[in-house]
C-alpha cells in the first residue's frame, strides 16, 4: 500500500490502489501553488482515504486543490467531473515504486529550467 503526509502531519492519506498516471505538471497554477512544477497520480477516489482536515481551493470551474491548511503542503487535485483524485508524489512514504510516465502542460512551463530527463512531454 503506498501511504503519505503533509509536511507537519496533521493530514495522512493511504492508497488502496495501483497509482495511475504517475506525472509532472508544469501549468501556472501548479507552478504557483507548489512553489516549482507538481509531480501527482492519481487513483479513483474509492481507493483513496484521507486523515485529517484539507483546505480545498476552487483555482477554476472545473477543479479544485487541497492543501494542509497547517504546514501549506500542496496534496490534492480533484476535477469536479471526474471520480478520481491525484495526489502528489512528493508527500509519498518511501518506497513509492513509482516512476514519472510523462510531463504535461508544458507549454505553460516556466523559462528559468528545461526539461532533460527524456520523458514524454505534452504542451
Ligand atoms: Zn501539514
Amino acid at each position: 500500500m503506498t501511504t503519505g503526509r503533509c509536511l507537519c502531519g496533521d493530514i495522512s492519506f493511504k492508497v488502496n490502489a495501483t497509482p495511475q498516471g504517475a506525472s509532472v505538471c508544469h501549468c501556472r497554477q501548479c507552478r504557483k501553488q507548489s512553489g516549482h512544477i507538481w509531480a501527482s497520480a492519481y487513483v479513483a477516489m474509492a481507493d483513496l482515504s484521507i486523515s485529517g482536515t484539507v483546505k480545498w481551493y476552487a483555482a477554476s470551474a472545473t477543479a479544485k486543490r487541497g492543501f494542509c491548511p497547517n504546514c501549506g503542503s500542496f496534496l490534492f487535485w480533484k476535477a469536479h467531473a471526474e471520480d478520481t483524485m491525484s495526489f502528489a508524489l512528493g508527500a509519498l512514504d518511501d518506497p513509492t515504486g513509482i516512476t514519472i510516465e510523462k510531463h504535461i502542460f508544458v507549454a505553460d512551463k516556466g523559462d528559468y529550467y528545461d526539461i532533460a530527463d527524456g520523458v514524454p512531454q505534452k504542451d
